[in-house]
């Protein structure tokens, strides 16, 4: 139906097999990425095998050692013409992902935007990574901190930011100095190979090549290799909380450094003096975007009991309203999910959720828009029974599910929400100055998430805060603030311009 823009060039990818009809008859090493709105096949990937991820490496040290001498702020002119790439391609790139992921076209657009903003970020910073001169006990001696290239830098992705995740870590990597490895996805490859070709293409025609690279292949073997691989000293991988926690332990078992992003459970609080045109147009948006299908997505919902059949009221009825269909079709608003395991996973959850006591008020069921055979259900409204106890909430289900409950106090309310093992993101609605405080209060009893907002929805971050989340999320931070130190290694330096051996501690030894 859709075919990726010729603008992009895929076709010129040696990976790239075209006119693929199925997976029948494909010669082995080779993977099929399907289009999620219809069923069909986009194009086949070829693999790659421990020879080639071999290759890959053994290259990519080399391009470090060049790549680590060039001046941080040349490497950040090399993001800002890769920034400027992505501005000429946001529109096809971000199309890509309508077709291979199933976003609708604002938010594919949207995310391509993402990596444009970091990369405009990592310019910035490319005058600006530096450390701190710190006064030294010992006369006649400097102390200063100064921050270095890392290496080789392996970004692992989830299907559902096909862009944006990898923008967030290479864009920061290279200006730190870093080569990136990217195992995109095998869910997501097309999106890979067109914007890390970008980025590559770029480097390259400015005498630099070698600083983006990319690894296909399955978790087993490319997967496998990658995290357990010594010469990569920081793995940052993005996707579900157990991947996280396997990942995490075979990197913490070769002593490397582990960035984890993983799934999130995340919370709205409506209060009772809410405003709440506001907090309905910012929920629906947070549970129906992208399908449900963002670590950010709302999924559960807390309501001031005095105004929850009212909110729940307007909120089944915007849910009505919604257009379920072809994510590049003007006035879509949700496309489909990513495919047969997620529409299974949805009709697990709603199961479970009725037979736990809930009710659902609106959706539940498969979504069948006229013409498209691909995967498709109906954004959901379950309310939780009157005891609050709904344990199937306590899971991240990867669709648009979202669970109501009722509480009579902000304490209650905001224990309810900590009381899942993730912490990504966490949203109240309030008019109140007291409210407010109380979720934020800087004792750290309110939200317990790394995101915590007010008057707004849980999902949709900017890339200048710090971004990540706490307990099962894996507590990694990306984009913004100071995450850049993540790509870098610390060195404190002190020098002794007296001439005169002096001890730290006043310690003699004459
Ligand atoms: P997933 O865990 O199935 O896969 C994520 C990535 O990990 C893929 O590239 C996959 O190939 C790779 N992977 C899996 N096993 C591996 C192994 N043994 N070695 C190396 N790599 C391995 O997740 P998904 O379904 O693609 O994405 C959805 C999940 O990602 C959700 O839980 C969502 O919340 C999470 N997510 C989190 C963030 C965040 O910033 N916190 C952002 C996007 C998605």
């Amino acid at each position: 139906m859709h075919t990726p823009h010729e603008s992009l060039g895929l076709e010129q990818d040696p990976r790239y097999v075209a006119n693929v009809t199925g997976r029948e008859g494909l010669e082995s090493g080779i993977e099929v990425s399907v289009n999620p709105t219809t069923g069909e096949p986009i194009a086949g990937v070829r693999l790659d095998t421990a020879e080639t991820y071999e290759r890959t490496i053994v290259e990519a040290q080399d391009s470090f050692k060049m790549w680590r001498s060039v001046p941080a702020p040349v490497r950040g002119e090399v993001v800002r013409r890769i920034g400027e790439e992505m501005r000429r391609l946001r529109e096809p790139l971000g199309e890509l992902e309508s077709i291979e992921v199933g976003k609708i076209r604002a938010e594919g657009i949207g995310e391509v935007q993402e990596t444009i903003d970091i990369a405009d970020y990592a310019v910035g910073l490319s005058r600006m990574i530096g450390g701190r001169t710190i006064p030294s006990e010992r006369p006649a001696h400097r102390m200063m901190e100064q921050w270095l290239p890392l290496g080789l830098v392996g970004v692992v992705t989830a299907f559902n930011f096909p862009n944006a995740v990898w923008g967030w870590n290479a864009m920061l990597a290279a200006v730190c100095g870093d080569v990136t490895i990217w195992k995109p996805s095998l869910l997501a490859p097309l999106t890979a190979m067109a914007t890390n070709a970008i980025a590559d293409r770029v480097a390259t025609e400015m005498g630099y090549p070698g600083v983006f690279r990319l690894v296909i292949g399955t978790d087993d073997e490319i997967g496998e290799l990658l995290i357990a691989d010594r010469r990569v000293p920081l793995i940052s991988a993005t996707g579900s909380c157990g991947m996280g926690r396997h990942v995490g332990q075979v990197v913490a078992g070769r002593l490397g450094r582990c960035l984890l992003e993983l799934g999130g459970n995340n919370a709205v609080i409506v209060d009772k003096d809410a405003d709440l045109d506001l907090a309905t147009k910012s929920t629906v948006f947070g549970s129906v975007g992208t399908a449900g299908q963002r670590c950010t997505s709302t999924r559960r919902l807390y309501v001031h009991r005095s105004i929850a059949d009212e909110l729940v009221g307007r909120m089944a009825r915007a849910y009505e309203t919604i257009t379920i269909g072809d994510p590049l079709a003007e006035g879509t608003l949700v496309g489909p999910v990513i495919g047969q395991r997620t529409v299974d996973a949805f009709r697990s959850a709603i199961a479970k959720a009725r037979e736990q006591g809930g009710e659902v008020v609106v959706g539940g069921e498969i979504a069948e828009p006229e013409g498209l055979d691909g995967w498709f259900v109906q954004p959901t409204i379950i309310r939780a029974p009157a005891s609050n106890e709904l344990p199937i909430s306590k899971e991240e289900t990867f669709a648009p599910i979202l669970y109501v409950f009722t509480y009579d106090t902000i304490d209650e309310a905001i224990e309810m929400q900590n009381s899942v093992d993730q912490g990504l993101s966490s949203a109240i609605f309030t008019e109140s100055i007291r409210t407010c405080e109380r979720f934020l209060n800087p004792d750290g009893s309110g939200s317990d998430c790394g995101l915590a907002y007010v008057n707004l929805g849980t999902s949709g971050a900017e890339i200048g805060g710090a971004f990540g989340g706490e307990k099962d999320t894996g507590g990694g931070r990306e984009a913004g603030s100071d995450s850049w130190k993540a790509y870098m290694r610390r060195q404190s330096c002190t020098i002794n311009f007296g001439g005169e051996l002096r001890l730290a501690q006043g310690i003699r030894f004459e």
